[in-house]
């Protein structure tokens, strides 16, 4: 089996709406590494899209597949229901940083955590409006894509989307807009859309994922608060990239000082198998009537089972101070790759803990989506798979697994390093 032969039969039987990163096809994988269909290792610096926060098939969460497994696989929760989903449920309630009793219902994907995070808000508060802020993302499906704040490739030609969904700019030191303009945008949207007293929730990333790995100014957070005491406007954390443990906390919105009223998670809770869930205040959780909320597959045993151990590895690890560790390794050696001058623009190293992202430039300092493309091309020729992102896909994002050792991520960074050389400068 050859990757030609493979990506011949993908482009034969697969839809191009799914975009691949990569032109190569996965045959096994192992913590921090992936090997293809020819033999060939790669570093695995994508994990997944943020699912891999503790590698591939960790020992520990592939025993707690085995064993559920072993027992059963599937009743449906709202058939027969299983300890797995309620201890699960019952370990996020207490992790979360929600004010007062928590409870958390699981779903599959990304998409559906925040889907149902709307279906809450909308509910618990008898509004129709939700705000998202500009490179957002919150999933593909019809609402959820609604709320991602990205036209391409996310919205070109697939509307109408549902209604009362707002964006306003997203203020960050990284991405050029301040609180004042975000704020100023906020104000023509109750004045020319919508009254405040309409809306039911924000619905924020803590750190941007596929919109440029941006962290909100903690003062945005200060001026939701406020707008939450004077409208009753619910906040919504979307932590599906930014959780656990990817930031250095265990949720990335522990770094400021807000507490939201709902969160919604997914990608590394499994540790690699689909789940997600909404984490919210019990008195907003518990508004729909029975029915209202679910999914055949909504919270798996399996991925429970699998999720309850990403929750003890992360612990036993120590994986928040890992990922603070990880990020100091990273940003040094983007930081020693920026001071080089045989490298291509190197600008915007940024994010929290080991969520970290730079933007390649070019000699005008503007951010070259082009030559991103290049290096994530030159660095998987080199052995290493690395994602970009932004609105514009000049950032480079990096998502290594925290369970990696120094020597693995040294060798990622290396590829890394030789990739961004500039081939006009070297030659
Ligand atoms: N929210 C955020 C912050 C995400 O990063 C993503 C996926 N990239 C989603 C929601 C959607 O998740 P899924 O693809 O599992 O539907």
């Amino acid at each position: 089996m050859s990757n030609q032969s493979l990506l011949d039969r993908r482009i034969a039987a697969v839809p191009r709406g799914v975009g691949n990163a990569t032109n190569v096809y996965a045959a096994r994988a192992e913590n921090a590494e992936i090997w293809d269909v020819e033999g060939k290792r790669y570093v695995d610096f994508a994990g997944g899209i943020a699912v891999l926060n503790v590698g591939h098939r960790h020992p520990k969460v592939m025993a707690a597949v085995e064993k559920q497994l072993a027992a059963y696989t599937h009743t449906a929760f709202q058939v027969m229901a299983y300890e797995p989903y309620i201890e699960l449920a019952e370990k996020l309630n207490a992790l979360a940083p929600i004010e007062g009793a928590a409870k958390t219902i699981f779903f599959t994907t990304g998409a559906e955590a925040t889907e149902n995070a709307v279906k809450v808000a909308r509910a618990a508060t008898g509004r129709p409006g939700i705000i998202a802020f500009a490179g957002g993302f919150h999933g593909r499906t019809a609402l959820s894509g609604a709320m991602t704040g990205k036209v391409n490739p996310y919205k070109r030609g697939l509307g109408p989307f549902p209604s009362h969904i707002y964006h306003v700019p997203l203020p960050s030191a990284t991405n050029g807009i301040t609180v004042a303009e975000s704020l100023r945008a906020l104000d023509f949207l109750f004045a020319a859309d919508i009254e405040p007293e309409q809306i039911a929730a924000f619905i924020v990333e803590p750190v941007q994922g596929e919109g440029g790995f941006h962290t909100p100014d903690p003062a945005l957070f200060e001026a939701l608060e406020k707008l939450r005491e004077e409208y009753g406007i619910l906040i919504i954390a979307d932590e599906v990239q930014s959780g656990f443990a990817r930031t250095g906390k265990m949720f990335g919105i522990e770094h400021q000082s807000v507490k939201p009223d709902l969160i919604s998670v997914a990608k590394s809770l499994a540790g690699g198998f689909p789940l997600s869930g909404l984490i919210g205040r019990a008195d907003l959780m518990d508004v729909i009537a029975p029915g209202g909320l679910g999914g055949t597959y909504a919270g798996s045993p399996v991925a429970c089972a699998a999720a309850l151990a990403v929750l003890e590895v992360i612990e036993e690890e120590k994986l928040l101070d890992r990922a603070n560790a990880v990020g100091a390794r990273i940003r040094a050696a983007v930081q020693a790759a920026a001071a080089r001058n045989d490298t291509l623009g190197i600008a915007n190293l940024r994010g929290p803990g080991a969520m970290i992202g730079f933007d390649v430039v070019d000699g005008a300092g503007k951010p070259d989506a082009a030559a991103a493309k290049q290096v994530v091309t030159r660095a998987l020729d080199k052995g290493l798979v690395v994602l970009t992102c932004g609105t514009h896909g000049a950032g480079i994002r990096i998502l290594v697994p925290l369970t990696a050792s120094d020597a693995l991520i040294d060798e990622g960074l290396a590829i890394l390093t030789e990739a961004l050389v500039n081939e006009e400068v070297a030659a």
